[in-house]
């Protein structure tokens, strides 16, 4: 059974318009001569900011990395659950910690291959694995990714999950009002994955009793203007708090990292790929460069990992985005 509620949980995040503004907007907390070169790359950095998330399809173990039900080991300050995640392991059972939910240190290895990036000096790869840290940074800031009432389905509040990340945001938060304090050096990368999350936890009721008190006033459950202008009230501040708690995060991870690596420079330019997937589409057959601007929508989406992979396959070149000589 939790197997099926596992698999049942859909692919939620801040949705494409927050995760986008997280990414973006860490750019400009990063220090000189950092800031350059992410400057240089940021559409890239916004447009795979959603590639975890297509990851879902493909690969039935990606759904957990996403989340953290912190509520499940007790209560705040004391958590009953080691940081490490062999010792988590070791007290709880493998299954019982991967369903739960794995984001902090799944944020700790994608810091780590970043490291590993900028040590090579590989640009390309910096830009890739920046982007995805992104997501999973953005996706533990959020409230209904530290809880297991991740839905209100516990309290008769099904879709508080939707209403808040994507409902609020895409309505009350400006683009504008992203703007992050400068990035600081993290000494301990999980430990301040905990913090994240355990700091969504807090969040949660909160946003339950604004929901509450918002579908009472309406007096039906149709969730429209008048309810989202209730709910916000309480809704929108956190969310934007969120984000901008989300993209600090982010910049000091990215800055940490590149700290690590021993200060490599990187020249502010623009890498010309930086996803090593490709994307096809099942229905006209065309593949492209996972930055491209005319990507198929979801649903008629697969994950090619070369071009050999996509002629065997059938498909041809985007003529917008030139995948067969760019790598
Ligand atoms: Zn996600
Ligand atoms: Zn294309």
């Amino acid at each position: 059974m939790g197997c099926a509620m596992l698999l049942g949980r859909p692919a939620w995040g801040w949705g494409p318009y927050g995760h986008q503004l997280v990414n973006g907007a860490a750019v400009e907390a990063l220090p000189e001569p950092l800031r350059g070169f992410y400057r240089a790359n940021r559409e890239h950095l916004e447009a795979l900011s959603m590639m975890p998330d297509e990851w879902r399809a493909s690969d039935r173990q990606e759904g957990p990395r996403h989340f953290i039900d912190l509520d499940r080991y007790g209560s705040a300050p004391n958590f009953d659950i080691p940081h490490d995640y062999q010792a988590a392991v070791l007290k709880h059972g493998k299954a019982k910690v991967d369903s739960n939910g794995i984001v902090p240190w799944v944020i700790e290895q994608r810091f780590q291959q970043l490291v590993k990036a900028m040590k090579n000096r590989d640009a390309a790869d910096i830009v890739y694995q920046s982007a995805a840290l992104g997501h999973y940074v953005a996706d533990i800031h959020v409230p209904f990714h530290a809880t297991e009432n991740y839905d209100g389905q516990m309290t008769q509040q099904r879709g508080i999950h939707a209403r808040f990340e994507e409902g609020v945001v895409e309505r009350f938060v400006k683009s504008g009002s992203v703007k992050p304090k400068p990035a600081k050096e993290i000494p301990n990368v999980v430990v301040a994955a905990f913090d994240w999350a355990a700091e969504s936890l807090s969040l949660v009721p909160d946003l339950l009793r604004a929901d509450k008190e918002a579908q009472k006033a309406v007096g039906n459950l149709d969730y429209d203007e008048v309810y989202y202008n209730l709910f916000s009230k309480t809704a929108s501040g956190i969310a934007a708090r969120r984000l901008n708690d989300a993209a600090h995060a982010l910049a000091s991870l990215w800055f940490t990292a590149w700290v690590k690596a021993g200060r490599p420079p990187l020249k502010p330019v623009k890498v010309a790929n930086p996803s090593p997937f490709l994307i096809g589409n099942k229905f006209n057959r065309l593949y492209h460069l996972a930055t491209c601007r005319w990507l198929p929508s979801p649903e008629t989406r697969v994950t090619l990992a070369s071009r050999e992979q996509a002629r065997q396959g059938g498909y041809r070149p985007c003529p917008y985005c030139r995948p067969s000589g760019s790598k």
